[in-house]
């Protein structure tokens, strides 16, 4: 999903300061009746203060929905023809709207309203929530610090686009680079290369970028946490906490539990990945993972261990075009509409033709520009399979938008049941679009050419489960150290290494200066803060719904299981997207799996897995 990122035009500004007058006018002359004094609402009746709210949140929809509409069309157009001037007016349209949502006089009529919350509807009641947790991020009572705060987003953002990766210095270190390279090459090498001092070379480049961000990021801390503070919040990760109706206590259970579960999985992969790469090496098993072992730059995932998993050769010369059709189709084949005309005209699907100026954003997205029928996807599609997957997910997104724009949900809670449901609903179309026998009905796996389930299975782990040490572990407990405890920037880089070694099996593969800041290289403690715990959450309730869908619906194997052409995995599914935020995530979750969120049913999905790796790891020393 974009995010907003809000910057400065004087154009725009102009039009929000012209809104947010209209905005304090049209509020201020809502209607004033006395508040009820009864306790609760009586069943069935509307209470006086209901009607109040009813009215000031129409007021609130009217003001804030086109000038939303008009900041997405702004936003698509700087992600897919990204110049200066793009940017520029994305800044422009991303402060205009931020000053509106956070708007004194917004909040204080919200936070009037919510103090009777019990006389309120529950559907009232939420889009309140809503309305004061996006205040909270632009608190119009302390425009100085929101100010300083988009300012030093702003910079930071751009050290981190404009930022030159290096190879080779110039022997002359202040004269600059001898051989620049790009974060997509630095991803190619690590997947590809087999030399180990190369490996190393391209992983410390990739690092370097740390050192650069850390002083912004120390600043961006420091007022993420103020601006979160206005509003009644301990910090800005209780703040995006929040939107789940959850504290950070009880975020950080979940969390720990997912990878208490997981830990006996994990250490059968981290034993079995640890000695199949010192082989392919020629180096001893060491206890610790050295990181640029690993094709990947954090060590999220590791890619590249199983080669029969690869799938690439399948997707060979496929036409971009019929893996976003082929996409489009598995949704149409479970009972949801073709997408709207506007889809195909307006999103941006394809890489630039070589040789064209344009450049546009590389990383795949879905956009709901107008929270009804204008949705768009940004993507590069190009024939192999992590783009077959990729469409299936976006489109996951863009299903979401569309089921859930009716008018029974208000503009307010036209979002996933939280944010981790948008990803997981993706992310469950993802590994549904992996399932052998869907691939073989449509045409893209010869029958009889199907690749030894074991191998499939042990890849598939080395993503999720590897994942969740890194998502539930390392990154939520680093940012909740940061924003939370206020850890001191000095002791920053030893307890990110501290998190690797202890949730992800890895080491640095030398000592690291205090001044560097390596987890400041991931790109979301800079754009989409104390938030990445949703990624977690996101693979939990993927494979919760996914084993409902598979044992329940289907009676088929959660690890063979066809999803296509059944439109009664298509009500279950509509059934969830199309209440968007309307009910407490807890109770759809409840309601569509019968359980709480919770890592059985990913256990359950690997549960062959765990003799299988006892079997490899025999006679291995897996000590850590
Ligand atoms: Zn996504």
């Amino acid at each position: 999903m974009p995010l907003m990122r809000p910057l400065t035009s004087p154009r725009r500004l102009a039009v929000a300061s012209l809104v947010a007058a209209a905005l304090t006018a049209a509020l201020l002359a809502a209607p004033g009746r006395a508040a009820s004094k009864a306790a609760a609402k009586p069943a069935g009746k509307k209470t006086a203060v209901e009607k109040d709210a009813e009215a000031f949140l129409a007021s609130v929809t009217s003001l804030i929905w086109p000038v939303s509409t008009t900041t997405a069309n702004v936003d698509w157009v700087a992600a897919t023809d990204v110049t200066p001037e793009h940017t520029g007016e994305r800044t422009g349209a991303d402060k205009a709207y931020a000053a509106l949502v956070g708007s004194k006089v917004i909040i204080e009529k919200a936070k009037a309203f919510l103090a009777k919350e019990k006389q309120l509807d529950d559907l009232t009641a939420r889009q309140l929530h809503k309305l004061l947790l996006a205040a909270a991020e632009t608190p119009g009572t302390i425009p100085a610090v929101v100010a300083k705060r988009v300012e030093a987003e702003s910079r930071l953002a751009a050290t981190l686009d404009g930022y030159t990766f290096c190879l080779q210095p110039k022997a002359n270190v202040a004269a600059g680079c001898a051989r620049p390279t790009t974060a997509n090459e630095i991803d190619n090498l690590l997947k590809k290369s087999r030399d180990v001092n190369e490996r190393q070379r391209v992983w410390a480049a990739s690092k370097e970028v740390g050192k650069v961000l850390k002083p912004g990021l120390v600043e961006l801390v420091a007022l993420r946490n103020q601006v979160a503070r206005e509003l009644g919040y301990k910090s800005y990760f209780a703040l995006k906490v929040a939107d789940y109706d959850m504290s950070v206590d009880e975020m950080m259970k979940v969390l720990d539990d997912a990878i208490a579960t997981t830990k006996p999985l994990f250490d059968g992969l981290h034993c079995w990945a640890k000695n199949t790469l010192a082989a392919r090496y020629k180096k001893p098993a060491p206890k610790l993972m050295p990181a640029h072992w690993i094709g990947n730059r954090w060590a999220q995932y590791w890619p590249t261990l199983v080669e029969e998993a690869n799938l690439d050769p399948l997707f060979k010369g496929t036409p971009p075009e019929r893996i976003v059709k082929s996409a489009e189709n598995f949704y149409v084949s479970l009972g949801f509409p073709r997408l709207p005309a506007s889809f195909w005209e307006k999103s941006d699907l394809y890489p630039v033709p070589p040789g064209l100026p344009r450049k546009k954003n590389a990383h795949a997205s879905a956009w709901h520009i107008d929270h009804a029928e204008d949705v768009r996807s940004l993507m590069s599609v190009e024939d192999n399979e992590q783009w077959f997957s990729t469409a299936h997910h976006e489109l996951g997104h863009i299903y979401y938008y569309i089921s859930y724009s009716t008018p029974e949900v208000p503009f307010l809670l036209r979002e996933g049941a939280n944010r981790a449901f948008h990803e997981g609903i993706g992310d469950l179309a993802r590994l549904a679009s992996e399932q052998t026998p869907y691939l073989v009905q449509v045409g893209v796996m010869p029958a009889g050419k199907e690749p030894d389930p074991k191998g499939t299975l042990l890849n598939s782990a080395l993503q999720s489960v590897v994942f969740m040490a890194f998502s539930a572990g390392t990154m939520s407990h680093f940012e909740k150290d940061l924003y939370e405890n206020e850890l001191p920037a000095a002791e920053w880089q030893k307890r990110w290494w501290d998190y690797v070694g202890q949730f992800q099996g890895v080491i640095a593969p030398v000592p690291r200066g205090d001044d560097m800041c390596d987890g400041c290289t991931k790109t979301h403690l800079i754009d989409d803060p104390a938030s990445y715990y949703d990624y977690a959450l996101a693979t939990l309730i993927k494979f919760q719904l996914h084993d409902h869908i598979c044992t329940k619906i289907l009676k088929q194997d959660v690890r063979a299981c066809n999803y296509a052409g059944s439109k009664e995995v298509g009500t279950f599914l509509k059934g969830i997207l199309s209440k968007g935020a309307t009910r407490d995530w807890r109770a759809v979750m409840k309601d569509a799996t019968g359980e709480a969120i919770s890592p059985r049913a990913m256990m359950a999905f690997y549960a062959p897995l765990v003799e299988d790796l006892a079997k490899r790891n025999a006679g291995k020393d897996c000590t850590r």
